[in-house]
């Protein structure tokens, strides 16, 4: 069980900030770690990994990545309680150390002196009580440190409706072991399921959202910009994706992982049992992952109703400029997505094969693949929550 949950009660701070201007980040990030009495979480020198978002090598302003001003603010700020800090994540694609010079994060770490934590390579780590998996091979930085500083970017997810504070720490298991998850857990509710064991094995000290800038539609990486003006901060992951629901008129019960969460023991989902401190308008703009509407509950077992129920992967040929990085991404083997018409075309999915697992549209540099939810699908779709 997560040694910060209290299943009765847990605290999610909500901190406006209009825009990524450094000064008044830090000031945001010092009012919303105060609010939740961050200074008793660290004792002066333990080893703390801050694991920001790093999906891939963009930039800021694609905001895609953990923003650097929220990043150095943290830093900053927990370097004051005498704690030595890495960094690291490992990226979907590319390396850790390209993905971070991109996103600004690699000149603030070089900076502020924070090591890189090794996030290439891994090390068995065993949970005896999970529910979905026992046995997770983990980030050597995240095994050889005394605790975990989640740092998640608020995005849009085809899998899992959204990427927050749970699904942030999917990036603590090494390179491609992450697509064999995929491969092994390709329904959403087991996917769903591993992905909160693995927070309850991890046991992330702290969580501070970035949502000044968050992602709609597309996400997660290229979806829309979305500028929400908050930062939200927990101990509990389940509890803070749950605010972030609510804060864009999203039911938290909708979202797999969260509910997961709940009924896993990993925190709190229901209003009740949460303290918000701070206070923030819900938006009504916010364009949601198609997986909201989707038409019943996964799992789909059989094909004819993947094919027909469940959004598939569909390229775009206007805007495919024919990298091939969706058919080098794909987890199954030989790949869902091929160059069935040769190079000069865009690849062709085999829908038949395809897991929907959407890496390939997650990591399309284009945003050239979008989920398309077949006839019978949209005919049966439920209304928006
Ligand atoms: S990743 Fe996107 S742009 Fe590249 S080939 Fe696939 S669909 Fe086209
Ligand atoms: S084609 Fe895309 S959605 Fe289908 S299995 Fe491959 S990466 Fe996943």
């Amino acid at each position: 069980m997560n040694s910060n949950y209290n299943p009765d009660h847990s605290l999610v701070a909500l901190v406006k900030c209009k825009d990524y201007n450094y000064p008044a980040v830090k000031q945001a990030v010092r009012q919303g770690l105060e609010l939740i009495g961050f200074s008793d979480l660290f004792k002066a020198g333990e080893k703390i990994v801050l694991k920001p978002n790093l999906l891939a090598a963009d930039p800021p302003e694609k905001c895609v990545t953990t923003h650097p001003s929220v990043f150095r603010a943290a830093a900053e700020i927990l370097q004051e309680t005498g704690v030595i800090l890495s960094f690291g994540d490992s990226p979907a694609m590319s390396s850790t150390e390209r993905a971070a010079r991109k996103a600004g994060l690699l000149d603030v770490a070089e900076e502020l002196g924070l090591a890189r934590a090794d996030f290439k390579n891994g090390q068995e780590a065993l949970l005896p009580d999970g529910r979905q998996v026992t046995r997770f091979t983990l980030a050597r930085g995240v095994m050889e440190s005394d605790g975990l500083v989640s740092l998640p970017k608020f995005k849009t997810h085809a899998l899992t409706t959204i990427t927050g504070a749970i699904k942030n720490q999917f990036g603590c298991i090494p390179g491609t072991l992450k697509g064999e998850f995929h491969v092994k857990l390709p329904l959403p509710d087991s996917f769903a399921a591993m992905l909160v064991d693995l927070n309850r094995l991890i046991k992330p000290r702290l969580f501070i959202m970035d949502a000044i800038m968050a992602m709609d539609g597309n996400g997660p990486r290229r979806g829309r910009p979305f500028p929400m003006g908050v930062l939200l901060f927990s101990t509990d992951p389940v509890a803070m994706d749950a605010t972030a629901c609510r804060l864009i008129g999203l039911k938290p019960e909708a979202v797999t992982i969260i509910k997961l969460g709940e009924l896993n023991g990993l925190g709190n989902f229901e209003a009740g049992k949460i303290d918000i401190l701070g206070d923030f308008d819900a938006r009504k703009d916010f364009i949601h992952s198609v997986r909201v509407s989707m038409p019943v509950t996964m799992p789909f077992k059989g094909k004819w109703l993947q094919n027909h129920l469940t959004p598939r992967p569909q390229i775009d040929p206007d805007l495919c400029l024919k990298c091939g990085v969706c058919i080098q991404m794909c987890p199954v083997k030989p790949p869902a997505v091929d160059w069935h018409n040769g190079k000069d075309m865009p690849p062709v999915h085999k829908y038949n094969h395809c897991i929907r697992c959407y890496c390939c549209q997650e990591l399309c540099p284009e945003g050239a693949i979008k989920p398309y939810t077949p006839f019978i699908g949209r005919l049966l779709r439920k209304p928006q929550s």
